[in-house]
């Protein structure tokens, strides 16, 4: 059996019901077999692989909470530091009901080889809660934030492990766990990214992952000599991902004709009103059933269907494993050109590879989503400069990174004979550097 092979297997059956996880690992140990095939011999006997699947710590704990009510409340936090080669730990915080080990594992194992490819000094982490947010008062978030913080400050700094927001956590959230880390530790330092502008946070951060996907999506419709311009979009998601997502792809003169959230979808005919769309998830935090009352002309659908709509381009920015193969199917059908994730592996594996086969330009969120962590990595800088940037500065640094990580991915992708295959490109230039590093550093 090959070393792949060998520790995809083990990988399965070291991690028993981690589906994510495994997936994870498969795709990305699939596509840098080129590498590891050619020095098959010298990564046995350092166990790179081994070293690579395996994250350098992970942490699981108590969060108990009180609410409204006086009731204690116990949830589980988790913090997975899976590699530092490149750099401090860096990822996001995820707060949704459906948190497990092997989905903050997915998460941190997938951050690696984004944070390798934005060109910038961060090593890969995740970490979150199975705490739901819905619902809650502002003052029940607060409680529940202060005690994940009053364990997870244990194990974070501006040096070692910086979180960001995710599903579930955001400016909010970052702030409330920002307050409870300096009251505990003493020290005011960039140890969370996604921070509020008046205490270190970033401009254009809040836009970012959103405005990258575009220009992402944008360098490489030019680069096949297509333009954004007019072109049909449809979005998945309502929350950060896709409303700044459909804002920046709107500005570029493409319309996009839906959006939807955990329990419905939006058609909007003459394209999505972002204004609305903003009051009704940022300041109301209400259900998409809202938003045909700001938009008549507009449908509203129960459960899922976004990708039955014609389109040229698909951005998915919802969650892991939200298109299938039916819904690929319905896609192609339908004649889209490219399909960029925003989120963090929403296309199931089959789903991929059907896009693939039929031609479809598709770019994996550890590419397409990599705005996010790379501005995040742009506020730790103006930190430990003690500056703050324009929005201007902060968002033409984004548009160059990701133009110049899509012909990064392109060029990989050329490099090991995948021309066009830009998970493959992702895989491989992602993972060539962070071998470089680990190899460099010893077996650590
Ligand atoms: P938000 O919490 O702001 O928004 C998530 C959106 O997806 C909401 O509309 C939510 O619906 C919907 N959603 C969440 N879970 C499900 C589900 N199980 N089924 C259907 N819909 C669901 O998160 P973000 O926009 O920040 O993140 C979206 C994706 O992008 C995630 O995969 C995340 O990991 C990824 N990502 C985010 C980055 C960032 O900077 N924020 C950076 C890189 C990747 P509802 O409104 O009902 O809750």
């Amino acid at each position: 059996m090959s070393y792949v092979d060998e520790i995809i297997q083990q990988v399965t059956e070291k991690n028993p019901g981690e589906p994510e996880f495994h997936q994870a690992v498969r795709e990305v140990l699939d596509s840098i077999r080129p590498i590891v095939d050619a020095n098959e011999e010298k990564f046995r006997r350092d166990a790179v692989l081994e070293r690579l699947v395996n994250p350098e710590r992970q942490i699981k704990f108590r969060v108990p909470w009180i609410d409204d009510q006086g009731n204690a409340h116990v949830n589980t936090g988790y913090r997975v530091q899976f590699n530092s080669a490149i750099g401090p730990y860096k990822g996001g915080l995820r707060l949704h009901p459906s948190v497990n080990v092997g989905i903050i594992k997915f998460l941190g194992f997938e951050q690696i080889f984004k944070n390798s490819l934005t060109g910038l000094p961060i090593g890969g982490g995740k970490g979150g809660s199975d705490f739901d947010p819905k619902g809650k008062s502002d003052r029940e978030i607060m409680n529940f934030c202060q005690s994940f913080m009053t364990e997870l400050c244990k194990y974070i700094g501006a040096d070692t492990d910086v979180p960001a927001g995710d599903i579930g956590t955001g400016a909010r959230e970052i702030g409330y766990m920002f307050g409870q880390y300096k009251r505990i530790r003493g020290v005011f330092e960039g140890v969370l990214t996604g921070k509020g502008l008046t205490f270190g946070g970033s401009l254009a951060r809040t836009e970012a992952t959103g405005y990258g996907l575009l220009y992402l999506t944008d360098e490489l419709l030019r680069s096949h000599a297509y333009t954004i311009k007019d072109k049909t979009v449809v979005v998945s998601g309502a929350g950060n991902v896709a409303i700044y997502a459909i804002q920046k792809a709107q500005q570029l003169g493409a319309k996009v004709v839906t959006c939807s959230d955990s329990t419905g979808w939006v058609y909007d005919p003459d394209g999505i009103d972002v204004a609305a769309l903003k009051e009704i998830k940022e300041v109301k935090r209400a259900r998409l059933t809202e938003y045909k009352s700001y938009r008549p002309n507009s449908e509203y659908h129960e459960g899922r269907g976004v990708w039955t709509i014609k389109c040229d381009i698909a951005l998915p920015c919802a969650t892991q494993n939200e298109l299938d193969i039916e819904d690929a199917k319905a896609l192609v059908k339908n004649g889209v050109l490219a399909v960029c994730e925003g989120a963090n592996m929403p296309t199931t594996e089959e789903a991929t590879k059907y896009f693939q086969d039929n031609n479809v330009f598709f770019v994996p969120g550890k590419a397409a989503n990599a705005g996010g962590v790379a501005t995040s990595a742009l506020e730790m800088s103006q930190n430990s400069e003690r500056m703050s940037w324009t929005f201007e500065e902060v968002d033409s640094k984004l548009k160059k990174i990701m133009e110049n990580l899509y012909h990064n991915i392109d060029d990989a992708a050329k490099k090991y004979g995948f021309e066009g295959n830009y998970v493959a490109g992702a895989n491989l230039a992602g993972f060539e550097k962070v071998l470089n590093a680990m190899n460099a550093q010893g077996i650590v």
